[in-house]
């Protein structure tokens, strides 16, 4: 067992304890956002399926109109009328065009298409001014995705451009890993559901939701333990119970030195070897990782701050290599420090913020409360502002590194 290590160390004893999931299934397309596909996928089928127009106009034979000047226009007649989602009956031959809409299969014989706007249509006919080059105006069949092409490989993420490029070749179910289930339990005596009425000392339980929702927006499936008092054989049954069914448990509370964290005694009663104890950081450091089987415990402080913290750092890549996923951390970068943070940071200490981009460059705003247990001041942030131990207050102008922990 190791304690207090790096957040480094952290991150690198379990992604090399982690095993992808190998538990594959098949979802339908409208299911298939933010999961991660479990095979590389070809497309059945080549994009666009035939040749067709980009535009609304006639269809015909560049050698025909070669010699079309403003002064003499070529006169072709008009033998078809077509639009998309239909094919011409009659093959352009020399001296006819065929008119079309956009999206319209190119009819046999003709190799451009030449826009209503540049012809002048008299009853049967029309009249083209300049000639165009052999294949103008004309989409290829397969232009787009070739028949047998790979459009995405195992360990992707299912994004909407992909929702729709999987659905234009015409596959409708999609194999992606299972979902990586998440047990969540909250120990504190505490603690009740926000459901219910709060009696005199106790608090609602946010953790167990607020980790549910981080859960869910990873495409994991959170399975919601509820929370157990603070109470060794209590915990004992639940962690068992949560390990029966889940991949992964996390709980919080309990986790530190005071005479009713109880999480330390339970995680070795029920012999599940502990990984680390301890990581050198703020918020959070009291945390716990240990490891049943194939399964991780991962034990988090009962503060709300603390709790997020940790998960977005230590809990969130474990999670993202059982995914199945190839990238398992966020993008960092530098920024501009808003304000300042007048405490010195003696151990390396995460700061949350809002980092935003624009013209002038990065800059990231403190959350105004930085308190362990601070919630309100959590909404909104996307970022972790990260200080380095042995650091003195930061001031407004100064140049922070910051992760990037949610959407800008
Ligand atoms: P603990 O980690 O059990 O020492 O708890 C640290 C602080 O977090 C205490 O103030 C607890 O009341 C609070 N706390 C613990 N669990 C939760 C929870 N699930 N939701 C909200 N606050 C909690
Ligand atoms: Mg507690």
């Amino acid at each position: 067992m190791q304690t207090n290590i790096s957040l480094e160390e952290a991150q690198e004893t379990l992604l090399s304890l982690a095993k992808p999931t190998e538990s594959e299934e098949s979802v339908r397309l409208e299911e298939a956002l933010g999961r991660v596909l479990s095979k590389s996928i070809k497309a059945p089928y080549q994009l666009p399926p035939f040749s067709k127009s980009p535009l609304d106009g006639y269809a015909l034979r560049a050698e025909d109109i070669e010699q079309a000047t403003p002064a003499e226009p070529v006169i072709i007649k008009v033998i078809e009328e077509i639009h998309a989602g239909y094919v011409a009956k009659s093959e352009v031959v020399a001296g006819t065009t065929i008119k079309l809409m956009t999206g319209s299969p190119m009819p046999k014989g003709a190799d451009i298409v030449i826009k209503y706007e540049d012809i002048e249509r008299t009853a049967d006919a029309i009249r083209v001014f300049q000639p165009l080059k052999k294949d103008s105006n004309v989409i290829f069949a397969g232009e787009d995705v070739a028949a047998g092409e790979v459009i995405a490989n195992s360990g992707d993420v299912v994004t909407p451009a992909l929702v729709g490029a999987l659905a234009a070749v015409g596959i409708a179910m999609v194999p992606v890993y299972k979902k990586v289930d998440i047990a969540i339990l909250s120990t504190g005596d505490e603690l009740v559901e926000p459901s219910e009425a709060l009696p005199a000392g106790k608090i609602y339980n946010s953790n167990l939701h607020g980790l549910r929702a981080a859960c869910s927006n990873l495409a994991t499936n959170p399975i919601m333990m509820g929370t157990v008092d603070d109470d060794k054989e209590k915990i004992v049954n639940k962690l068992l119970a949560a390990l029966e069914i889940s991949d992964i448990v996390i709980t919080t509370g309990g986790v530190s030195v005071g005479d009713y964290d109880l999480v330390p005694d339970a995680i070795l009663e029920i012999n599940a070897g502990i990984i680390f104890k301890g990581v050198k950081l703020k918020p959070g450091s009291p945390i716990i990782v240990a490891k049943k089987q194939n399964k991780f415990i991962i034990a988090l402080s009962g503060n709300s701050a603390a709790a997020t913290v940790t998960f977005q750092l230590i809990a969130i890549p474990l999670i993202k290599k059982i995914m199945g996923l190839k990238e398992y951390f966020v993008p960092t970068t530098k920024a501009v420090l808003m304000s300042d943070f007048n405490k010195k940071s003696q151990q390396r200490r995460f700061l949350r913020g809002v980092f935003q981009i624009d013209y002038a460059g990065n800059s990231v705003i403190l959350a105004d409360s930085q308190s362990n247990g601070a919630l309100k001041s959590m909404i909104g942030c996307n970022a972790l502002i990260d200080i380095p131990a042995g650091t003195q207050p930061l001031v407004k102008g100064q140049v922070v590194s910051v992760i990037l922990t949610g959407e800008l």
